[in-house]
Formats: structure tokens, sequence, C-alpha cells
């Protein structure tokens, strides 16, 4: 850092507060963006490997160009008639299947998550909620309290019960276990009776479909089905969290959901949605957008504005343009083949998740006690950044490398990632 970037520091620690946090010990300042590339201000280039948000690329020029149109044009809000807000809402719900045809915008994945359950409370008349433990669903009050990932400090409220994720590298049933997705989603069952004891039923259960705080796990349909039968069996909704799992992240479909066979009552989605511009919705059924209309009137004041959803347009179009969906699947393939090849070969690897380009590689000091590599992880990631590569490491004990770039990703940059990885892996044991 120079001396600049120290002062840059200090002024951010005191006008931004303690609670926000750098990414790296050495923090980072960039000031530029290009497709899978970021610029700091020496002008040293990365390759992101880590942002699902700059999804089709940063500065997307054809994103740019309409977001450039339309806010020289006109931005209000959606108590207006406008065309964008109605064509993007349109586009959206015909990327999805079933009756989800209903989108109603917000700003956030944190405001998607918590008017997804103010949507399941009122149309169950119901108040409780299942979560997983170790989820991130945002930072809204109630979002906190569904969020035992969020560092949430005291127990959560009664009407909140959360329950193990499938975890089966370190969770209660292992691979090894002759049904252990069917194991995992009995655990549902356990939680539906604590919430009865306490005099409730389940309003919804709310999952991250890549469980990406959990350190990234990817139960087969067998898991989600049990699940959905039983929430919805106690009266509840199912809520999908495609806040980082969606929009093609996971290369098959445009949502995870549709991986594993089964159609939520409620999806809500975030981050990648606006390529950088914070544009986030709910999609749910007409029937129950109209029960929860019944309840009350909804309105945000930026969410879904005719920039926001000009812009989310433009992500759509790139999507299909580019064979977007195809790519993710082809270069994930491709990585996900190169770290299995990279885990045969260190022992600090204990195993290689995720699909398409939303991968996770779980360090460890010893396979056979499966010893979380936490240091180790801190400093493969600091080790990559000094090669010019970004990734993060999630999960619990924060020891899971986390590989989720731009969607623009092509096989030429996973090697670099690759070569990268494969240095740090062998300075850092
Ligand atoms: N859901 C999931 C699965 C997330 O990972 C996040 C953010 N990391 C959110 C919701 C909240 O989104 P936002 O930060 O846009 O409020």
């Amino acid at each position: 850092m120079t001396d600049n970037d120290e002062l840059l520091a200090e002024r951010r620690r005191r006008s931004l507060g303690p609670a926000y946090r750098h990414f790296f010990s050495r923090p980072l300042y960039l000031t530029r963006g290009e497709g899978v590339w970021l610029f700091d201000n020496d002008g040293r280039k990365y390759l992101d490997c880590y942002n699902n948000v700059a999804s089709v690329g940063h500065c997307h020029p054809h994103v740019v160009a309409a977001l450039h149109r339309q806010a020289s044009t006109l931005n209000t809000h959606t108590r207006y008639l406008h065309h964008a807000v109605v064509e993007y809402a349109e586009m959206l719900a015909a990327t999805l299947p079933g009756d989800l045809s209903v989108c109603m915008f917000v700003c956030t994945g944190s405001e998607a998550n918590d008017l997804a359950y103010q949507i399941a409370r009122a149309v169950t008349g119901n108040d409780g909620a299942i979560t997983t433990s170790g989820a991130y669903h945002g930072n809204t009050t109630l979002v906190t309290e569904l969020s035992p990932d969020s560092g949430r400090r005291r127990p959560a409220p009664d009407y909140i019960v959360d329950v193990e994720a499938p975890y089966t590298y370190r969770g209660t049933f292992g691979a090894g276990h002759a049904d252990y997705e069917n194991a995992y989603a009995d655990l549902v069952d356990a939680a539906i009776d604590t919430l009865r004891e306490r005099g409730k039923a389940p309003a919804m259960m709310i999952i991250d479909n890549i469980f990406d705080a959990h350190g990234i796990l990817t139960p087969g349909p067998a898991y989600h089905q049990a699940v959905y039968r039983k929430v919805r069996a106690a009266g509840g909704l199912m809520v999908a969290d495609e806040v980082q799992s969606g929009l093609c992240r996971l290369g098959e479909h445009y949502w995870a959901f549709e991986d594993v066979d089964v159609i939520p009552d409620i999806v809500t989605m975030g981050k990648p949605l606006g390529d950088g511009h914070p544009l986030a919705a709910v999609v749910t059924t007409p029937d129950i957008a109209a029960a929860f209309a019944n309840t009350q009137h909804y309105f945000n004041t930026f969410g879904g504005n005719p920039v926001s959803t000009a812009v989310g347009r433009a992500v759509l179009e790139v999507i299909a343009n580019e064979n977007i969906l195809a790519n993710v699947g082809a270069t994930g393939r491709y990585l996900k083949g190169g770290l299995d090849e990279l885990a045969a070969r260190h022992e600090l690897v204990g195993e290689v998740r995720g699909k398409g380009l939303f991968l996770g590689v779980e360090l460890v000091t010893d396979r056979a006690d499966r010893t979380p590599a936490t240091d180790a992880a801190r400093r493969v990631v600091e080790h990559m950044r000094e090669s010019g590569v970004l990734i993060a490491s999630t999960g619990a004990h924060s020891n899971v490398l986390k590989f989720r770039p731009p969607m623009v990703f092509r096989k030429e940059h996973a090697d670099l990632v690759l070569a990268a990885l494969d240095e740090a892996l062998t300075e850092t044991v």
C-alpha cells in the first residue's frame, strides 16, 4: 500500500466505522473493471474469480448502454405505468417454470427474503420459519434471525427453527450413509415438531440452493423433494433463495431449483440480476400474489424502477445472445476437472464441491481427521491475490476456497486460476 492508500484506509475506518471489513490483509483498491478483469489503482490487473454480482462481466457495454439510455430518459418508480418495468417482469417470468409469473421488485437479496416471509405469513396464516443452520439470507432484522451465519449472537426467536444442512463431509450423516438425503430431510420433521410444541406452524422454509455460507453443498433431488413435501404438508410455503445460485450460475438451468426437480412457491433473487446494479426480486404465483394483496399493499421506492429494469432486461439479453448458460456449464466442468486434478496432488485438499461456476475446495490439515485448515485457506487466498487471481473463502471455518467468477469466464481463465492455485497450495503447506 502506498501512503495514499493508507490514508484512504484510515479515512474509511473513521467514516464507515469498524463493522466494515476488507477482504485482504492489505486492502485492495480497485478502480476499474472489464469483463473478468479488475484493475487496481496502480493499474495492476487481477483475474476476478469471485464476483457473481458482475454476472455477465464487469461493465458489460450492452448493460452500461441500456443503463445510460434509460437514465438519460426517465427514472421514476412503480406507481407510474412504464413499459420497461412490465417488459422486464415478463422476461424474468419467462425464465421460470410452472406458475411462477408474478414479480415484485426490491433492491437487495435481504429485502427479497424479508418480503418472502411477509408473503408466506400472510398467505398461510402461520408465522413459523425454518432455516438451515449455517445459512446467510441477508441483513434486515428478520433476515438476520434467519441467518445463523450472520454472527447471530443470541438465541433465535421462538418462531424460527434451524435444521442441520446436508453437509456430508462434516455433518451427522456422511456420504457413506445409505440414504443421507432422506436422513437430512427427516430433520425437518423435528423442526416442524418443535414449532408445534411452541404452538406454531411453518409459514415457510427457506433454502439457499447452493448452501454457500455452509461451504457450498449440492444435495440431490431426493433431499429437496422430501423437504418440500414435509413443509407443505405442515402448511408452509417453500422459498428458494436464488440470490447466489440463480440466473445460470450452476450451468444447467436458469435456476438451481430446476436442477433438483422442484418448483418453489416463492423465489428470491438479487445479486446477479443487474450486473452490479442493485436489482432484486421476489417471484411467486398469481394465487399467492393475490392472497398477499388481500392483506396489504406493496411499494418499494427504488425497487423495479425503469432504469433498474432496463438494466435487468439488458442482462437477460446478454445471457441469451452470448450463450452464457452453455458457457457456464462447459467452463464450470473444465474448472472442476482441474480442481479435482489438484486435489489428487495436494494433501491440503479434503473435498472439491459445487456445480457450474460455483465451486468450493475444502482445505484440511489432515485428510483422516478432516481438521479445517482455516489458516492455510487464508494464506492461499492472500497468495493468489499476490499472483493476480481473486478468490475468497466460505464455510463455518472459512476453510472452503470459493470460485464464483463472472459467467463470461472461459477455459483460458480457468487455466490461470488452476496454475495460481497449484502454486499457492504448494507454497502454503
Ligand atoms: N441470500 C443469500 C444466499 C446471500 O448470499 C445473500 C448475500 N450474500 C443474501 C441473500 C442477501 O443479499 P444482499 O446482500 O443483496 O442483501
